[in-house]
This record gives structure tokens, C-alpha cells and sequence, in this order.
């Protein structure tokens, strides 16, 4: 174990929510406690000075399918350490890697890939809490850039079988309620401990609250691949919203939903329900130009937006650093909310007790962030993985 790290002068997102001056205190890969400004440090701690910055919990993603031209279906190791190295640069120190719609076997295949980087996290990179799966049980009238050849309805044998292949690491699964067998799989699912999500979907508002009955307790990327939010048809939406028990996914990049759209939505469910997700795919983080994603779709990336042919939205190249950003900018959020966002509301969705909040016990996941919130040190249970301070370096290790 190396010496304890104190993070001295900056502004600390306290378990009270609030940011307050305070030196942050790390001993191996946990927080050790807050210290108030000038107090004495444990002898031999590395002082890290972050005078004018804002200290917060490391960032979650919970719906991210990849970037740097690699994704979370080929699931290797090297791809792994591709998407990490973008992730921890943007303050995001823990994910759920995400699928997509695929033949059954290639899915089986990627799930078993995550659920081995779970059980094994990597010192220096982005934890692997588990896997996201966003298909095959979707609807194919809202697959978005899914490949509708591989959907399929969420029959028992076909959710079990991919349970199974997860290992126990599947966390939320994407689910469209109004096709057939839904009912059963949303209650299995849920039985196991899954969240289940419901998403690509038509689902109207009547069929949206049967499902909330099964087991449905959260929403991916409200507004995209779903019914518009209509006075008439309120739609699955309007049910997600209303519902206290929900989290609610928002792809907050400017594209996916309108910045108006984003305020009220924050507005009306506030900080603790909304979970800031990217959606990021493979191509995020590469330059403007036309590739070819994993599975051979090809998709043209220009200015932020990543568009198939067809000219659909096929994702985003958003980091989590940037929604907060947004949330603050386009969504007048306070600061500490925005953070809060992208840290502990994902981690409590998820039931994860041990992050998302600086307190004594919890894991060492730091993000440091300028007053104008671009990241400049992350730090991943207690390991230094990137230093954007001039000289800084970031520690690879494995
Ligand atoms: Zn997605």
C-alpha cells in the first residue's frame, strides 16, 4: 500500500451535498475521511495541491458502449484499456459496459468478456461494474441504429440463457414491455436483481404503468426511442416520470434532447432520479470523418453527432465531463447537483453502496475538476490514472 494522498485546498462534494472547502484524505484504495483546511495531515501523506478546484466522486457511466474506435462487444482486455483511457481522462472511473443487439451467441460471447473485467478490476483502469444490455429484447419499430435482425421478444429460454452467460454481472437490462413475454422476463429479471430498463419502445402510457407493476424501475435514454411526450398520448414517458421509483437515463450532449427539454425534465425529477449517461459509442473520441462501427454499420461522425446513413442519431461521442458541463450551462443545474448526477445518483441506481459518495470507507474514485469544470486529476480507488496538471502524468499500469 502507498502513502496516503491528502487533496488540499480545494472545494470537496461532501456526503452533505454540498461543496465546502476541505482536504480529502485517501489511504490505499479507500477515502480515509475529510479534514478541515489547515488541519494537521497524517505524517507521510502526499500532498496533492488542488487550490481553486472542485473535488468530487468519480464518474459513472452507466450506459456506454465503447470509444476510441473500440467497443464493449469485442469485450478483450486491449479493447478494455482503449475505452478506459478515454473514460478516466473525462473523470469517469467506474461504467457499465453496454451492449447492442447482436446474433445470441456474440452477445453470450461479450457478457462473459465484462463479467471476467468485473470480477478482476484493473488497477488503473476504469471499473467494470457489470454489463448494461440494451438488446435483442427491443422493439424493432424503435431499434434506432439496433440491428433489427438480431431482436427478438424476450421469451424465457432466450433471457435465461443470457443471464446465465453474464455470470451474475448483468446489472440492467433494456427492455421493450409491449412484446410478447415481457410480463414474465421483467418479473425474472427483476427477481434476480436486475434493473430493468424499459427502452426502444412504443409502449403507451397504459402499457408503460402495467410494466412499472412487473418490475420496471428505470428508463434508458428517456425521450430517444420511444413515443414523443404527447398532451393527448402521454406515452411510456409521461409513466417513467411520474413514477418516484424510476431513474431516468437523459442523454444530456445538446443532440439528443433538446437543452428546454432537459431543465424541465430536471425540474420535475430532480437530482435524485436522473442519471446523466452518454451513450457513447465506439467512434467517440475520434476525429470527424466516416467509419465503420464494430458490427460493420457505417456511420458518419461530424461535430459531435455520430449519424448512419439513414441519417438517424447512432449514439454519442458525449463523456460524462461534458454532460455536467451541459447540465450547468444549458440546464442552470447548481454544480454540486450536476456532479451529483454523474456520481451518486448512478451509483444508488444501481445499488452500489461503496461509491459515488466522499465519505470514510468508500472507494478512493476522485475526479478534480477546474472552477469551469474541465477535469485536470482522476483518481481510481486510489491510483492516480490521470494528471492533466502541467508535468502530470498519468499512471498506466497493467
Ligand atoms: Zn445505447
Amino acid at each position: 500500500m502507498g502513502r496516503p494522498i491528502a487533496l488540499t485546498g480545494g472545494r470537496v462534494l461532501t456526503p452533505g451535498r454540498e461543496l465546502v472547502p476541505a482536504t480529502l484524505l485517501i489511504e490505499g484504495t479507500e477515502v480515509a475521511g475529510l479534514a478541515a483546511p489547515g488541519e494537521a495531515l497524517p505524517p507521510y501523506a502526499e500532498t496533492i495541491d488542488v487550490s481553486g478546484c472542485l473535488v468530487a466522486p468519480g464518474f459513472i457511466d452507466t450506459h456506454v458502449h465503447g470509444g476510441m474506435g473500440c467497443n464493449f462487444m469485442l469485450g478483450t482486455p486491449e479493447a478494455l484499456a482503449v475505452i478506459s483511457a478515454r473514460l478516466v481522462q473525462g473523470g469517469t472511473t467506474a461504467c457499465l459496459a453496454t451492449t447492442t443487439s447482436a446474433p445470441a451467441r456474440d452477445i453470450a460471447a461479450a457478457l462473459d468478456n465484462i463479467a471476467r473485467a468485473s470480477r478482476a478490476p484493473r488497477p488503473g483502469q476504469v471499473e467494470i461494474l457489470g454489463a448494461h444490455l440494451e438488446g435483442p429484447f427491443i422493439n424493432p419499430e424503435k431499434a434506432g441504429s439496433q440491428a433489427r435482425q438480431h431482436l427478438r421478444p424476450p421469451e424465457p429460454a432466450a433471457v435465461q440463457a443470457l443471464w446465465e452467460a453474464a455470470g451474475g454481472a448483468l446489472r440492467v437490462v433494456t427492455i421493450a414491455p409491449e412484446l410478447p413475454g415481457a410480463g414474465e422476463a421483467i418479473r425474472y429479471l427483476a427477481g434476480m436483481g436486475v434493473q430493468v430498463s424499459l427502452g426502444h419502445s412504443a409502449a403507451t402510457y397504459e402499457e408503460a404503468r402495467e410494466a412499472l407493476g412487473w418490475g420496471v424501475r428505470r428508463a434508458t435514454h428517456l425521450y430517444n426511442a420511444m413515443p414523443a411526450l404527447q398532451h393527448r398520448r402521454p406515452g411510456a414517458a409521461a409513466a417513467l416520470l411520474e413514477d418516484p421509483r424510476v431513474f431516468v437515463e437523459l442523454t444530456v450532449d445538446g443532440h439528443h434532447v433538446h437543452p428546454a427539454m432537459v431543465a424541465l425534465t430536471y425540474r420535475l425529477v430532480g437530482p435524485e432520479r436522473l442519471v446523466l449517461v452518454t451513450d457513447g459509442v465506439d467512434v467517440a473520441g475520434l476525429e470527424d470523418g466516416t467509419y465503420t462501427r464494430w458490427e460493420g454499420t457505417p456511420v458518419r461522425l461530424q461535430g459531435g453527432e455520430c449519424r448512419t446513413e439513414s441519417g438517424s442519431l447512432a449514439g454519442s461521442t458525449l463523456r460524462l465531463d461534458q454532460a455536467v458541463r451541459n447540465m450547468v450551462r444549458f440546464a442552470g443545474v447548481p454544480v454540486a447537483e450536476a456532479l451529483r448526477m454523474a456520481s451518486e445518483t448512478p451509483a444508488r441506481a444501481l445499488g452500489i453502496d461503496r461509491k459515488g459518495r466522499l465519505a470514510p470507507g468508500k472507494d478512493a474514485d476522485v475526479v478534480v475538476l477546474s472552477e469551469d469544470l474541465e477535469v485536470i486529476l482522476t483518481i481510481a480507488r486510489g491510483h492516480v490514472v490521470y494528471d492533466g496538471r502541467p508535468g502530470g502524468r498519468a499512471e498506466t499500469i497493467g
